[in-house]
């Protein structure tokens, strides 16, 4: 990191650095809510369900889909946040480059060799996402890929266990609620 500014100013940036990145985006459900309400949410989880206190975890969170969904540099995130919440980043960014299925075994793949704070992230990206498709899913989505959906994020935190028992157990309750798709 360049600036000497206090830990709450760099979350307090990294807030302001996604909304601006994402400001033309929206999530997928049918009110096509803002999409900086997802890096929000991760974040939320991370801090106030987990009580994770690492602001470089926290800033990960806001920051994790600005390389994979925005023009964001790897570069432009350094030279604004330093490497390491530069590196924790990286490691929750999908290679778009690859087609979809190759990328998703490529989750489930890494998911164990993960950074212990990249898992974090990771673990509150899934809670968030199968919360969506619990109470705000996208439109078009049948029961089946709803399914699909949990059955592939459960292959993903399996590679994750370890990490938090909270975040896990609160996973796994959102995870058992797919009988509500049918
Ligand atoms: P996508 O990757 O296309 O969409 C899910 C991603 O969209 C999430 O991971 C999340 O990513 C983002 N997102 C944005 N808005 C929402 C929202 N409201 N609720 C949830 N997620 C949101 O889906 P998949 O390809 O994974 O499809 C799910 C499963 O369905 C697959 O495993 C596949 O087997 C099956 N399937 C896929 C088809 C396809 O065309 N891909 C067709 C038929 C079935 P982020 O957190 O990064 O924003
Ligand atoms: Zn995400």
């Amino acid at each position: 990191m360049r600036t000497e500014a206090g830990l709450e100013a760099v979350f307090v940036k990294a807030v302001a650095f996604a909304a601006e990145k994402h400001r033309n985006q929206r999530r997928k459900d049918a009110d096509a809510s803002p999409y900086i309400n997802h890096p929000i949410a991760l974040a939320n989880v991370l801090a106030n369900e987990a009580g994770v206190r690492d602001v470089a975890v926290l800033c990960a969170a806001i920051l994790h889909d600005t390389i994979e969904d925005t023009e964001t540099t790897a570069v432009e995130l350094d030279e604004a946040f330093g490497a390491h919440i530069t590196s924790i980043v990286l490691e929750v960014t999908d290679d778009k480059s690859l087609e979809k299925h190759v990328r998703k075994q490529h989750q489930i793949d890494h998911a164990p060799h993960s950074s212990p704070e990249a898992k974090l992230v990771k673990l509150a990206d899934k809670i968030c996402n199968l919360r969506d498709i619990l109470a705000s899913p996208p439109s078009d989505w049948s029961i089946e890929r709803k399914v699909a959906y949990f059955d592939w994020a459960e292959q993903v935190v399996s590679g994750l266990r370890g990490t938090h028992t909270g975040l896990e157990a609160v996973f796994d309750s959102l995870r058992a609620r797919h009988v509500e798709f049918v």
